[in-house]
């Protein structure tokens, strides 16, 4: 009892500043690598609040950085904090925090598009996907060159229920450009909506909890921050593989100021296109004259379905890749040009 409070009230004993730390480490900010820090650590424990209830809770945080979000969490009561930071600039800084917080931060020096978290944490804390959530959170101010990608992996890793997920339906709080944290979020007809807001959706809870002006940030980035949470779904809106959404998805978004059919044609050789399109569109009972943007989880989860079915009766169109029938027929064309010209036509 006495020890589960003591977790519970953890509070670290005074340190140096952020900017002190900087200063003291030398840690200015590298541009290539896109470091924008956070001093404040009032805003930093804004930021965590928005992960919910982290007593007791196992964290991955990725791109600490100097620390400034790494000590929100670990004044927010956590059983756990590992780190994982790329640029060894930043490890001693960490350090000095670990020994503050004994027994409660690891730091791993390493890539977060590589390190695999399901091994981590003890087996212990594994949860049936239908349960609540695990008591395990991964929280994280990335570059943005980082998390978008990292998003796209971590949505694939929830639709097959492993990497992070192997865990149950872990939560994320991430930070994303504010236009990227706006197309997360944005709802059907919506001008934002996009290839990324159907992705995310149907496999998440997705909010836009706050926004962050760029002026938080040193040195300030030239946009505004969006900070997203997820939570995965019990059951993801479409039942298809993700390969399979992407496409569809992805396709269907190619010509986003036209109708759906302009883009969702794309999935079809051209020599059936219109037929096939058609086929497809008649058995998801989808109005061909939407725009993209314009297309619910619903009616992607219907064209997913019918595609599928498509895909199941011919084993070759699930490979079909527009572009590359677009190279070979440009081939094919200036082959017949040269063709043209030996013959001195
Ligand atoms: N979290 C800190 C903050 O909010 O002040 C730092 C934020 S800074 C935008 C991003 C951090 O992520 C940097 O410390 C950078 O070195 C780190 N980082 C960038 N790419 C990474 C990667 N692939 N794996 C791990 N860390 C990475």
């Amino acid at each position: 009892m006495a020890a589960s409070r003591a977790r519970s009230t953890f509070r670290l004993p005074p340190l140096p500043t952020i900017r002190e730390i900087i200063k003291l480490f030398r840690l200015q900010a590298a541009k290539q690598l896109s470091q924008n820090f956070l001093l404040d650590l009032r805003l930093t424990d804004k930021i965590v609040r928005k992960a919910g209830n982290l007593t007791n809770a196992y964290v991955y945080e990725v791109g600490p950085g100097p620390g400034g979000i790494t000590r929100s969490i670990l004044n927010a009561s956590v059983a756990e904090l590992l780190v994982v930071e790329k640029d060894s600039r930043f490890i001693p800084g960490l350090q000095m925090l670990s020994d503050a917080a004994p027994g409660k931060l690891r730091i791993v020096h390493g890539d977060v598009l590589t390190f695999k978290i399901e091994k981590a944490f003890p087996e212990c804390l594994k949860r049936q996907w239908e349960d609540d959530p695990p008591n395990v959170h991964i929280i994280g101010n990335l570059p943005f060159n980082v998390s978008t990608p990292l998003i796209i992996k971590w949505l694939e890793n929830v639709s097959q229920r492993d990497g992070p997920f192997a865990y149950g339906r872990t939560q994320m709080t991430l930070t994303f450009q504010k236009e990227v944290a706006e197309r997360l979020t944005a709802g059907t007809g919506s001008s934002q909506r996009s290839r990324l807001s159907v992705v995310a959706q149907h496999l998440c809870q997705v909010q836009h909890v706050l926004t962050v002006p760029g002026r938080a940030f040193v040195p300030k980035p030239q946009v505004d921050v969006g900070v997203v949470h997820f939570t995965p779904l019990t059951q993801p809106r479409i039942q298809q593989p993700f390969e399979l959404v992407e496409k569809v998805v992805q396709n269907a978004f190619q010509f986003r100021r036209k109708y759906c059919h302009r883009g969702l044609g794309m999935l079809f050789p051209e020599a059936q296109r219109l037929e096939r399109t058609g086929k497809l569109l008649e058995g998801a009972d989808v109005d061909p004259t939407l725009r993209p943007t314009q297309l619910s989880v619903s009616h992607f989860r219907s064209l997913c379905d019918m595609y599928r079915k498509m895909c199941d009766e011919d084993p070759h169109l699930f490979a079909y890749n527009f572009r590359e029938e677009l190279k070979k027929n440009k081939c094919g064309n200036q082959e017949k040009e040269g063709d043209r010209e030996s013959y001195g036509l």
